[in-house]
């Protein structure tokens, strides 16, 4: 190999000038060309007009920053197909784009917003904005929208029943305004017999869409809402703000459900979250690694990684766990696989839906071991490890995705198995006792 560079530079120094310059120029196009992997962001919609350029695994890798790591190529999810959507996705839509969050236990304004890979520079103007933002109270609900580029556009915090205080992007940070309700609460019971679907039929029974969805996600962990039968019963308990005649705003109480003879409950607690008749939490917590064990991070979540080649943002939405093939890749969550296929940069993947919150997926892949439509449960081996498709590397990428946005697998707060118990407990159960005899169905 020396000798032949060794040549190849005796016989390019020997040649007369203008072909030196000639052929330099040529050599350098050449590299240029071999060397560009052009990006190309392409919503679902929009064909890829420029194919990259497949270079062996070798140059890649001496192209890349971390060239020891085992990377992937997985840029975007445009690469990847999209979670399959279904019919409440779609009738509900008009949530799109909004992101809510309910305050809990131990949770802070950049803790919250951190997970989901806002910048902290944002996070801390914000603060600027309103020092209030700093209290936050459990139960309390917060929801923003981004920019396109994934920037925060606006914030909304509904500090009361009385109070919402909302935050907009303006030049150099954050205008606050504050809005305060006056209305009055009234309960309103709904009852309804499933017919066509469970949107229709709950529309029907007067609800409007922010309260079917408000339902669908206080039963997400008993209830797959796709599954329910003609016949089935509903009764749903609503707390409405009446101001001037017309309904402001709405919280869910209680919710019964009556499937193929069984009844199914959640009721809402003081901090704002949703329990069985006994005060027990709905979800099931879910494992932090997707492992049995803890293996090293090769590459981090990061919503803002710049290709080094190209300088353009390829977020890498999930983080990378080096770990040896054929390693046991476990559900971090009881659900359902939605995707176990081959596919392009992700190579054999799964995917697995939790409730109606949260997605997980996991790249790379050796071997599957489960199918689309499979039930699994927390902790159930879905696959061996593997170096499939763009990858450089034995490597497991893994991703979670909360209300269709990736967030930071290491950090996002994911469900907990919990409980009430003392007085908060005590209250709740007098607080179901009330509540129960009206959701009667027959
Ligand atoms: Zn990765």
């Amino acid at each position: 190999m020396q000798q032949i560079a060794r040549s190849v530079a005796l016989a390019f120094n020997n040649l007369p000038r203008p072909h030196r310059v000639m052929l330099g120029s040529l050599t350098v196009l050449t590299l240029t060309v071999a060397v560009w992997r052009p990006y190309v962001y392409h919503p679902e919609s929009v064909t890829p007009i420029v194919k990259a350029i497949e270079l062996p695994k070798s140059e890649i890798r001496s192209l890349l920053p971390e060239a020891s790591e085992p990377i992937d190529q997985t840029a975007s999810d445009d690469d990847v197909d999209a979670i399959p959507q279904d019919e409440l996705d779609e009738k509900t839509s008009s949530e799109a784009g909004v992101h809510e969050y309910v305050v809990s236990t131990g949770d802070t304004l950049s803790s919250i917003l951190n997970q989901y890979g806002i910048d902290m520079g944002d996070i801390s103007q914000l603060a600027a904005a309103d020092k209030e933002l700093r209290n936050l109270k459990i139960g309390q609900q917060i929801s923003w929208t981004l920019t396109a580029d994934g920037d925060l556009q606006r914030l909304t915090w509904e500090m009361s029943r009385r109070e919402t205080r909302t935050y907009d992007r303006i030049d150099g940070g954050f205008k606050m305004s504050s809005e305060t309700q006056q209305g009055d609460w009234v309960n309103s019971v709904m009852k309804g017999t499933v017919g066509g679907s469970f949107v229709s039929s709950a529309r029907d029974a007067g609800l409007t869409s922010g309260e079917i969805s408000a339902v669908i996600k206080a039963m997400q962990w008993q209830m797959d809402f796709r599954k329910l039968k003609k016949g089935d019963e509903f009764s749903v308990l609503m707390s409405r703000e009446m101001l001037e005649g017309k309904q402001e705003q709405s919280q869910l109480l209680g919710v019964r459900l009556r499937s193929d003879g069984k009844d199914y409950y959640a009721f809402r607690a003081e901090d704002g979250k949703f329990y069985d008749r006994n005060g027990t939490g709905l979800a099931k917590g879910f494992l932090r690694f997707p492992t049995s064990k803890q293996f090293r991070v090769s590459s981090n979540f990061d919503p803002r990684r710049l290709n080094p080649v190209t300088g353009r943002v390829a977020p890498h939405k999930g983080v990378d766990f080096a770990l040896p093939q054929g390693t046991p890749v476990l559900a971090v969550g009881d659900g359902e696989v939605v995707v176990a296929k081959r596919s392009g940069a992700a190579g054999n993947y799964v995917a697995i839906r939790h409730g109606r919150t949260y997605t997980t997926r996991y790249m790379h892949l050796r071997k599957l071991l489960v199918k689309p439509g499979q039930k699994v449960k927390r902790g159930d081996r879905i696959a061996l490890s593997g170096n499939t498709g763009r990858s450089t590397g034995p490597h497991l990428h893994y991703e979670v995705w909360i209300n269709q946005q990736a967030v930071n697998p290491l950090t996002a707060k994911l469900p907990r198995t919990e409980g009430l118990s003392g007085s908060d407990r005590k209250d709740y159960l007098a607080q179901v006792k009330e509540v129960l005899p009206q959701l009667k169905v027959d």
